[in-house]
């Protein structure tokens, strides 16, 4: 009989903490506030002590999350943003929604985006008198972006800094947490994600009081101190209730989930590491990742998933494309400076293999096994 693993479990995730869901949701419905209720504000409380940060403000999802960074910004049309062109599509989609223009930056051996040709497309930038309006970095695969030298040069050349930790929440540099970067970070509690609730969900970080105020009234419409009072042209981008007291009780076990991802990824990666054929991930030293994926550079990449989907094991391409090769960014090409050589050959070889604290020994051996296999014939 074949083992079926899951790419990402949550049906055991929620067996582990079945009775407490249970109980924080029932008590969010005998209460009758649904939307920003106090399991909204404990919640914020604690993410920003976790994160380090002064204010967190949570938000309807990771995507409003960016959208309201950007707005608190007073982000322009035509403004130029600089960021990854190795992420999910939501990061690049805000900058263009907003009117702004994303130059995108090429990414190292982490998947993150490289300082070296983030530096050297600031200088090409500031050499042709084109004025840059910040960064918009990303934690891919639960690993901090190089925020030292991002914040460096944010602060040399003048720019603002934004990190979307949309998949980052629960990474480290030292000991300093993921969403405590830069002028303002963002994440999202999509279920999938390292932090996930049981819906949609995101919040904002931010050390700025000034900017902590104005995120409180773009995200319900504008307000002012009143809610009918509207002083600026906001959105509804609340969090529900329920999904707040769903993250109070996970926040309870996600340091141990971290833990036993990082356990999982040295298993991993000591076990496929001597395969020719492939490259592991690449934590630099005194980084700690959260794991959102577990993601492998492979040759042969499309043989292998359909030969380790027979045997019950699911991988998935993440991603398939960079943003500048996407159809819905291409009015920006002509933007673009220098190659973005690295994300568009890591593109055509990267493959996530499946990345949960709920892996078994047993589930973990079978899929290296079965990939040590393949490459042996
Ligand atoms: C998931 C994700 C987002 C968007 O979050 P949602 O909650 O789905 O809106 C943004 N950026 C990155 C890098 C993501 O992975």
């Amino acid at each position: 009989m074949i083992m079926q693993i899951n790419f990402i479990d949550l049906e055991r995730q929620q067996q582990r903490i079945e009775k407490e869901i249970a109980e924080a949701i029932s008590r969010v419905l005998k209460k009758g506030q649904y939307i920003m209720g106090q399991e909204c504000v404990d919640l914020e409380q604690q993410l920003a002590e976790y994160t380090g940060r002064k204010y967190c403000l949570g938000c309807a999802n990771g995507t409003d999350a960016i959208r309201l960074a950007l707005a608190a910004l007073n982000i322009k049309k035509d403004d130029l943003v600089l960021t990854t062109n190795f992420t999910f599509f939501a990061t690049s989609e805000v900058i263009a929604e907003l009117g702004a223009i994303p130059i995108f930056v090429d990414i190292d051996e982490t998947y993150n985006i490289c300082p070296i040709d983030l530096e050297r497309k600031i200088l090409a930038l500031k050499n042709s008198n084109k004025k840059i309006a910040g960064i918009l970095s990303v934690d891919l695969f639960g690993l901090p972006a190089k925020h030292k030298d991002i914040d460096r040069l944010a602060k040399s050349y003048g720019l603002w800094h934004v990190e979307d930790a949309a998949q980052g929440f629960g990474g480290k540099i030292g000991n300093d947490s993921a969403c405590s970067f830069g002028d303002i970070s963002t994440t999202s509690f999509f279920p999938a994600k390292p932090l996930g609730c049981y819906g949609d969900g995101g919040a904002v970080f931010t050390d700025s009081l000034e900017v902590a105020e104005y995120i409180k009234s773009l995200r319900v419409h504008g307000k002012g101190t009143h809610k009918y009072e509207n002083i600026n042209i906001g959105y509804n981008s609340r969090l529900d209730t329920i999904q707040a007291a769903v993250l109070l009780e996970k926040i309870k076990i996600f340091d141990s989930e971290v833990d036993e991802k990082n356990k999982i990824a040295v298993r991993y990666s000591s076990a496929l590491d001597g395969i020719d054929e492939i490259i592991v991930p690449k934590i630099p030293s005194g980084y700690t990742s959260s794991w959102a994926q577990y993601t492998l550079r492979v040759e042969r990449r499309e043989e292998l998933m359909d030969y380790l989907k027979g045997e019950g094991i699911p991988t998935t391409i993440y991603y398939p494309k960079t943003m500048s090769q996407t159809k819905a960014l291409n009015s920006f090409s002509k933007y673009q400076l220098g190659d973005l050589k690295n994300s568009i050959e890591f593109a055509d070889s990267v493959l996530s293999l499946p990345m949960h604290a709920y892996l078994t020994d047993d589930e973990i051996t079978h899929i290296c096994n079965k990939i040590l296999t393949f490459y042996s014939f």
